[in-house]
């Protein structure tokens, strides 16, 4: 039986890590400060006796009681909406927040996972995009707050693991999406379905030619296990390699909702990536891992999500 942190447990993947963690029998502390995260994702579990929360911004000095076998940083905003509105705080949690979970790692002897991102290869000029590129990002422009956090994050992992000797993970996550998304997020599967449940206009920004690939949540925290498994210390893609373009996607909804929603174009916004599409050789050879939801299976239990979400 481990016991395990977990920064942004009350997030989107941060709660189903959780509830993961539980189902086996593990010990689980949520930390979350509720900026983007909801007590509501942990509602189901909350009352498991494995299972605490503490209210807390990891940005700020951490203590907990008790050993720890693992910390998990998952705390951040991760829509572009979100850390357009909060850039500092997402530039602190990034920086600040991954250098104090890295400090509790190495005070417990835990084993510590950083939550990274795609975003770390910015609008990239290859594709897919495998882990040994070093990505092309615009550190002052708006999403720089996320990509550069994310970028300092990975830097300081690997240096607590080279000079601490820490025995650190970094998961680079590719789109994810399923149940518990914020439905105002501001991405695109819950404005996108949530304004097909309505039969209101489908936002496309841009032409809607910019491409990404969508990995379903379950897939995502098997591969988060698998990792947790490997000793391997440089940064794994998470992520479904079935790439498609936002138009497409906007389609595909409509589709599945059997909506009478109707297209609308809106400006891109700056620095939106023109192509994201993950290169999983590495996490198939050393995990053993493939997607296994197809995205129609995966968007027809995110869509009855929203149903409900929409209904109460
Ligand atoms: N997007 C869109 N309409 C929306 C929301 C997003 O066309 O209502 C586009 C956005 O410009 C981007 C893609 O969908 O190209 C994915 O956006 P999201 O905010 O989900 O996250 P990102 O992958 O950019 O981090």
């Amino acid at each position: 039986m481990a016991r395990v942190l977990i920064t942004g447990g009350a997030g989107f993947i941060g709660s189903h890590l959780c509830e993961s963690f539980l189902k086996r029998g593990d010990h689980v502390i949520c930390m979350d400060n509720g900026s983007t995260g909801s007590r509501e994702n942990v509602a189901a579990f909350s009352s498991n006796p494995h299972f605490r929360f503490m209210d807390h911004n990891v940005s700020n000095y951490v203590e907990v009681d008790g050993p720890l076998d693992m910390v998990l940083h998952f705390a951040s905003p991760a829509s572009p909406v979100d850390y357009l509105e909060m850039p500092i705080q997402t530039l602190k949690v990034g920086s600040l927040g991954t250098h104090n979970a890295l400090g509790l790692a190495k005070d417990k002897g835990a084993v510590f996972l950083l939550a990274s991102t795609s975003e770390v290869y910015g609008d990239p000029l290859v594709k897919p995009q495998r882990e040994d590129y070093w990505g092309n990002v615009n550190p002052i422009g708006p999403r720089g707050v996320y990509d550069e956090a994310k970028r300092f994050a990975e830097a300081m992992t690997m240096a607590y693991h080279r000079s601490h000797k820490l025995n650190t993970r970094i998961v680079r996550i590719f789109n994810t999406y399923g149940p518990r998304m914020r439905m105002k997020d501001g991405r695109v599967v819950p404005n996108f379905i949530t304004q097909a449940l309505k039969n209101e206009p489908i936002t496309v920004y841009g032409k809607g030619e910019q491409t990404r690939s969508f990995g379903y949540i379950d897939d995502l925290v098997r591969g988060l296990h698998r990792l947790l498994e490997v000793e391997h210390h440089l940064p794994v893609n998470l992520g479904n390699p079935h790439e498609m373009t936002v138009l497409e996607f906007a389609k595909k909804i409509i589709a599945l909702t059997g909506s009478k929603s109707e297209i609308v174009y809106q400006p891109l916004p700056q620095d939106d990536p023109q192509v994201r599409q993950p290169d999983i050789t590495k996490a198939r050879q050393l995990l053993g891992w493939e997607p296994q939801i197809h995205v129609d299976e995966g968007l027809k239990r995110t869509i009855e999500f929203f149903k409900e979400r929409l209904a109460r």
